[in-house]
C-alpha cells in the first residue's frame, strides 16, 4: 500500500515539474526583484525599498535612496524654504 503510493507520487511530481518548466517564465525570481530594507541615514529607522520603487529608480537612473520617506519629505521642504528666501 505504502510503496505503491510513493511510486505514484514520484511519477506525478516528475510530470508536474517538467510541465511547469515549460509553461512558466524561465527567469522566475531575479536577484534584484525583491523588497529591500534600508536603514535611514538621518533618523536611523529601517524602511522598505520596494520592487516597484527599484524599477522606478532604475528607469530614472537614480541612486538607491538612503533616507526614509518622511526624512526625504523634510529635506525637500527645507530646500524649498531656502529657495524661497527663508524667513
Ligand atoms: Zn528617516
Amino acid at each position: 500500500m505504502a510503496s505503491g503510493r510513493v511510486g505514484k507520487d514520484g511519477m506525478g511530481r516528475r510530470g508536474w515539474a517538467s510541465g511547469r518548466a515549460n509553461s512558466s517564465n524561465p527567469i522566475d525570481n531575479p536577484d534584484h526583484a525583491s523588497d529591500r530594507i534600508i536603514v535611514c541615514q538621518d533618523c536611523g529607522s529601517p524602511f522598505t525599498y520596494s520592487v516597484g520603487e527599484q524599477g522606478f529608480y532604475g528607469r530614472l537612473r537614480l541612486l538607491t535612496p538612503t533616507r526614509c520617506v518622511s526624512c526625504r519629505a523634510a529635506r525637500k521642504l527645507k530646500y524649498q524654504r531656502l529657495k524661497d528666501g527663508g524667513s
